[in-house]
C-alpha cells in the first residue's frame, strides 16, 4: 500500500511503496521525465522483485501550473513537497517579470533546502574536453539559501539605494559612489556550520578522503574567511573521531578525513589540473554555482548533470536536473534525460535503495559504452548512434 516516507529521530523512514511527488517540468519536460521515469520504475521492479514501487504523484509548477491554475507555484505544490519529504523535479522556465525571481530558488527558500548536493564523476565513453576526466569524483556541497543570493539587493538609483548609501556613510563611514546599486552578503555561522556539518557527515558515511573548504577568505575575512575558519572549528567540535584539521596534522590525517581549505580562483585551476587531490567540497552559495557547473563541463556537461536540494534536519530534499528547459527542443524527444535520471540516482541513494541506484549507473555506463546515445554526445563521439530520448531510457532498460 502506497505510503508516506516519514522521519524518525532525523532518520528517513522509507515505506515499501513511498508516494513520492514529481513536477514534470516545462519546455523538455515531456521528454526526459517519462524516459527518466521508466528507468527508474523497471530498475525498482527489476531488482526488488515487485516488492518495492514508487507511487509518483504528480504536482505542478511552472508553466504548466500557469496555465492550469494562473499560479506559477501553487501553493498546494509546496504544501505537498513539505508533506511527503522527497520529491524530484524536470526544468522550470523562470517567469520573466513575475513576482518570483526563480522557481528553483523560491522552492529552496520556502522549504529551507540548505544543501545544495551536486556530485560530479565521468562515465566511461562520454566525451569531455579534459585529457583525464576518469580522475574526476567529486561531490559538492553549496550552501543553498545564503551570501549574496539572499536577494538582499537595491537598485542604482532607488530611493532605497540613496538611503542605504547614506547610512552606511552615516554609520560606519563608507563612501560608496552615489550612482551604485548595493547588495548584501550574509554568511551566518549557523548556516556555514550546518552546511559544513552535512559534508562531513557525507564523507563519514561514504567512507571519503577529504573535505576540502572552497572560500575567498583572502579578500573576503568576515564571510568567505569566516566560512573556513568555522568550518575547522565544527572540525574539532564535532568530528575530532573521524576528522581532523590541516594545521592540525600537517597534512597526515592517518585514517581520518582531512579537511582542508582552498581559495575558490585556485580551485578553478587545480580541479582542472589536479582532480584528483579533490573528493567531498564544501562552499558558499556563489562558489559553489560557478564551481559545479565548471566541474559538470569536465565530465560531460549540463546533459548528464544531476542534483539534489535538501535540508538533512527536516528530512526535506528535491532532486532536480541541474539543466533549464531548453526551449528549442522542448517535445522533439531529443535531449539527453542523464541529468534527471541521475537525480533519481541521488534520490534513490538518499532513501537507502542503493541496490537500485547502482543497477541505473552501471546500465547507463553500458549504454553509453555501446556508443548508443543521444544528441549531444554524438555530435562529439565518433561511431556513435545516436538515438531519441526515449530510445535511450529503452537502451538502459535492456541494460539493466
Ligand atoms: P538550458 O535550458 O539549460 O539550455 C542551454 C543549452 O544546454 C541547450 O541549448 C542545450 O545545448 C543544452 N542542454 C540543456 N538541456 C539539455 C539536455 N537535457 N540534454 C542535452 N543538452 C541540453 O538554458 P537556457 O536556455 O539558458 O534556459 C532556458 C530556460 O530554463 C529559462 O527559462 C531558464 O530560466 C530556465 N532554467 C531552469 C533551470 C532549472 O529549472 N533548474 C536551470 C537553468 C535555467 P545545445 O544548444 O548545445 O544543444
Amino acid at each position: 500500500m502506497p505510503e508516506k516516507i516519514s522521519l524518525t529521530d532525523g532518520v528517513l523512514d522509507v515505506p515499501a511503496e513511498p508516494i513520492i511527488p514529481f513536477i514534470e517540468g516545462d519546455g523538455t519536460g515531456v521528454d526526459i521525465w517519462p524516459a527518466a521515469r521508466l528507468v527508474i520504475d523497471a530498475t525498482v521492479a527489476k531488482r526488488y522483485g515487485g516488492k518495492r514501487r514508487i507511487e509518483w504523484l504528480e504536482v505542478l509548477a511552472g508553466q504548466k501550473a500557469f496555465d492550469e491554475t494562473g499560479d506559477w507555484l501553487p501553493q498546494a505544490t509546496v504544501d505537498t513537497f513539505r508533506e511527503y519529504l522527497i520529491g524530484i523535479k524536470g526544468p522550470l522556465t523562470t517567469p520573466i517579470g513575475g513576482g518570483i525571481r526563480s522557481l528553483n530558488v523560491a522552492l529552496r527558500q520556502i522549504l529551507d533546502l540548505y544543501v545544495c548536493l551536486r556530485p560530479v564523476r565521468y562515465f566511461a565513453g562520454v566525451p569531455s574536453p579534459v585529457k583525464r576526466p576518469e580522475l574526476v569524483d567529486m561531490v559538492i556541497f553549496r550552501e543553498n539559501t545564503e551570501d549574496i543570493y539572499a536577494g538582499l539587493e537595491v537598485e542604482e538609483g532607488t530611493p532605497s539605494a540613496k538611503k542605504l548609501i547614506g547610512l552606511l556613510k552615516d554609520n560606519f563611514g563608507w563612501e560608496i559612489k552615489p550612482d551604485s546599486g548595493i547588495g548584501i552578503k550574509p554568511v551566518s555561522q549557523s548556516g556555514s556550520k550546518r552546511l559544513i556539518r552535512a559534508a562531513l557527515t557525507y564523507a563519514t558515511e561514504r567512507g571519503r578522503k577529504s573535505v576540502t573548504l572552497v572560500h575567498k577568505g583572502n579578500i573576503m575575512k568576515f564571510t568567505e574567511g569566516a566560512f573556513r575558519n568555522w568550518g575547522y572549528e565544527l572540525t574539532r567540535d564535532e568530528f575530532a573521531d573521524v576528522a581532523v584539521g590541516w594545521d592540525d596534522c600537517d597534512g597526515n590525517p592517518g585514517d581520518k578525513i582531512l579537511v582542508k581549505d582552498a581559495i575558490a580562483d585556485i580551485t578553478l585551476q587545480q580541479v582542472l589540473t589536479r582532480p584528483d587531490e579533490f573528493d567531498v567540497i564544501a562552499t558558499l552559495n556563489l562558489n559553489g554555482d560557478y564551481l559545479s557547473d565548471a566541474l559538470a563541463a569536465q565530465v560531460g556537461g549540463i546533459g548528464i548533470a544531476p542534483g539534489g536540494n535538501i535540508n538533512y534536519v527536516t528530512g526535506h530534499g528535491i532532486f532536480e536536473a541541474t539543466h533549464g528547459t531548453a526551449p528549442k527542443y522542448a517535445g522533439q524527444d531529443k535531449v539527453n534525460p542523464g541529468s534527471l535520471l541521475l537525480s533519481g540516482v541521488m534520490m534513490l541513494e538518499h532513501l537507502g535503495w542503493q541496490e537500485a541506484a547502482d543497477d541505473i549507473v552501471a546500465a547507463l555506463e553500458a549504454t553509453i559504452a555501446d556508443k548508443i546515445v543521444t544528441y549531444d554526445f554524438a555530435r562529439l563521439m565518433d561511431g556513435a548512434t545516436e538515438v531519441k530520448t526515449s530510445e535511450f531510457a529503452s537502451a538502459i532498460v535492456d541494460r539493466l
